[in-house]
């Protein structure tokens, strides 16, 4: 028997139809595709984090409940004592965990489109089926659809990113209760994107027993650690807790994760920052003619005209943007320009302005 028969015999068939998330090469390029943090750490904070580091055994498994992360994070997060922590690498893992623990035969995951590709990506690897309900053209909640969709299917796990990634907006917030109100899914707010947002949910975990809320420290300056956590009630925590690989967070993410919630208040300067200059960017780009839809997020959605060909051109400049043409209906001609450095900015602004001109 061939390789590939063998392999077409045992991998179920929704895996083997499954494109690979796709990253892009991007050595050497200015990378405002990934809603990354540009800058570095003052070069003292460097030392003594490398000092840190040295000091770590690497032969030893790491702590199984990371204490002294739990704690850091409960400090500058005002996270009570009420409330468990759950940590994930990365909240893409947390969002696996979430989904494999209510995947009962049967069960349906249900998230506005167009959102974060991995809530999908992910029902379809553990095998419950994702239901996406299309925002409105403006990327509001379409409240009759959400409404009927629950009624329908009765949601196990309900997704709602605020900010949405890639729209960047934040949903009005009788429309998110109204959500949370008419479902017995578990609701999980995804704050991934805090850092320069408006609004903050945590105080939703007090008015609602069907919500949990997750965050990220990625888009705060530490997407390369790979540090997601779940904050909600031990009676979902401790659930969702037992099918957690005991070590998941490694002993080098634990050490510099408690390092760095030390120095938080030098990523959330950075995140002013990029606030300051995501208000340039999009007042730019409206003057460039892109159609900027309003961002709580450190990124920018605009709408243009042949932007496959204006995404192949920054390209070819080493700017690396992404092109969300043909992701979604509702994302036709839209680019997604994530905020960088002021000096990042000031590149793809003069490359962009080339292009147009
Ligand atoms: N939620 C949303 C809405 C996101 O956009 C992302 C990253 N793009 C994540 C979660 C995952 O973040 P991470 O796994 O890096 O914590």
């Amino acid at each position: 028997m061939s390789i590939d028969t063998l392999v077409a015999n045992r991998i179920r068939p929704e895996i083997r139809a499954l494109q690979a998330y796709p990253v892009g090469k991007a050595a050497g390029m200015i990378k405002l595709d990934a809603m990354e943090n540009p800058f570095q750490w003052p070069e003292e904070m460097v030392a003594e984090w490398q000092a840190l580091l040295a000091g770590c055994a690497l032969n030893r498994y790491p702590h199984p409940v990371a204490p002294e992360v739990v704690a850091g994070l409960r400090d500058v997060m005002s996270v009570s004592d009420e409330y468990e922590v759950l940590l994930g690498n990365g909240s893409d893992e947390i969002i696996q965990l979430l989904t494999m623990a209510v995947a009962k035969p049967g069960a349906t995951v249900m998230a506005p489109e167009p959102g974060f590709v991995m809530y999908k990506m992910i029902s379809t690897f553990v095998g419950t089926e994702f239901v996406g309900v299309p925002l409105n053209a403006d990327f509001s909640l379409n409240m009759d659809a959400m409404l009927a969709a629950i009624a329908e299917t009765s949601p196990a796990l309900i997704y709602l990113a605020q900010p949405n990634n890639p729209t960047g907006n934040l949903w009005a917030e009788e429309d998110l209760t109204a959500i949370i109100e008419a479902s017995s899914a578990l609701v999980v707010l995804d704050e991934a994107y805090l850092p320069f947002s408006s609004r903050n949910h945590l105080s939703w975990l007090d008015r609602y027993d069907n919500v949990v809320v997750m965050r990220t420290l990625s888009k705060v300056g530490l997407a390369g650690l790979r540090l997601g956590m779940l904050f909600g009630r031990r009676e979902w925590l401790s659930e969702v807790d037992k099918i957690r690989m005991p070590y998941n967070i490694n002993v080098l993410t634990q050490a510099s994760a408690a390092f760095a919630l030390k120095h938080y208040d030098v990523l959330e300067s950075q995140c002013q920052v990029l606030c300051r200059e995501r208000t340039r960017l999009a007042a730019a780009l409206a003057e460039l003619g892109y159609e900027v839809f309003p961002s709580e997020a450190n990124f920018i959605l605009a709408r243009g005209n042949q932007v496959r060909q204006t995404f192949e051109q920054l390209k070819e400049k080493n700017i690396l943007i992404k092109c969300l043409d043909g992701a979604h209906p509702l994302l036709s001609e839209c680019l997604r320009f994530t905020v960088g450095s002021p000096e990042e900015n000031t590149a793809l602004l003069s490359a962009l302005t080339e292009i147009h001109a």
